[in-house]
């Protein structure tokens, strides 16, 4: 037996108190999107709830389709250097709270800013993010303009339009997202090859540093594709464990068992 030391006491009073915490996903989405949150989850002005977590195993496109709040922070999205993504269904972002962006984005906000030497329409809360962005990426250029053909001319920003293949909606639909040239760039639906990417560090830096995504995270790789989730750059905003068993630090998905359980 050891003597507790003085800080023991102190421990036990702040790990009880830790479940009843507010978990950090759902602090920050009350932080960068201004939505009513709870322990339980999400409240939109409109009464729609959406779960922290529903307590539901899911295969891989039924995280897509109907992710709880948990969902969209699983896998965590990395930062830092480019690196081949080889474990299958590692899609860090590509599930998003469809309820919850069309509500914070309504399409009444969407405005005009220039865009390296461009004009695009993103919605007025991102604006200026948008505005970091290509002041990064006008200095970038003029260090480096032979970049220039990796990123124009765009592919485009503003589509209302569903996922390809799918029945939910684009990034592309709130005015979040870009994509640049898609000439040079890699798509798993395209290429039906391993990921590929011809992006330098230096741009993909550009938009991580403003709270942008990267679709060359993905295995299901988009590597024209950036869109504004600042929730999962900010590593603040981990959740605090992993969810139902899986690591933070593999990001991989379990596929569902083909024979159930007994
Ligand atoms: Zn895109």
């Amino acid at each position: 037996m050891h003597d507790p030391m003085p800080w023991d006491a102190l421990l036990l009073p702040l790990v009880l108190l830790l479940p009843a915490a507010l978990p950090a996903p759902l602090g920050c989405l009350h932080d960068y999107y201004g939505v009513h949150v709870d322990a339980a989850g999400v409240t939109l002005v409109d009464g729609t709830r959406l779960p922290y977590d529903d307590g539901r195993d899911k295969s891989f496109a039924e995280r897509l389709a109907h992710p709880d709040v948990l969902d969209t922070f699983t896998p965590p999205y990395p930062t830092g250097p480019i690196t081949p993504v080889t474990t299958p269904d590692a899609d860090p972002g590509r599930a998003r709270l469809d309820a919850l962006l069309a509500t914070v984005y309504p399409r009444a906000g969407l405005v005009h800013v220039p865009f390296v030497g461009t004009t695009i329409v993103v919605h007025a809360r991102v604006a200026p993010a948008f505005a970091r962005v290509a002041a990064r990426l006008d200095a970038i250029l003029a260090r480096e303009p032979h970049l220039r053909r990796l990123v124009l001319p765009l592919g485009g920003t503003l589509n209302v339009r569903s996922v390809a293949g799918t029945d939910r909606q684009s990034a592309h639909s709130w005015g979040i997202a870009i994509d640049l040239n898609p000439a040079p760039s890699h798509y798993w639906r395209w290429d039906k090859s391993a990921w590929r990417n011809q992006l330098p560090q230096s741009i993909v830096d550009a938009f991580e540093a403003e709270g942008f995504i990267w679709g060359g995270r993905w295995a299901h790789f988009d590597t024209m594709h950036f869109e504004y989730r600042p929730e999962l750059i900010d590593p603040r905003c981990r959740p605090p464990s992993a969810k139902r068993g899986e690591s933070a630090d593999t990001a991989r998905i379990t596929p569902p068992p083909s024979t159930p359980a007994p």
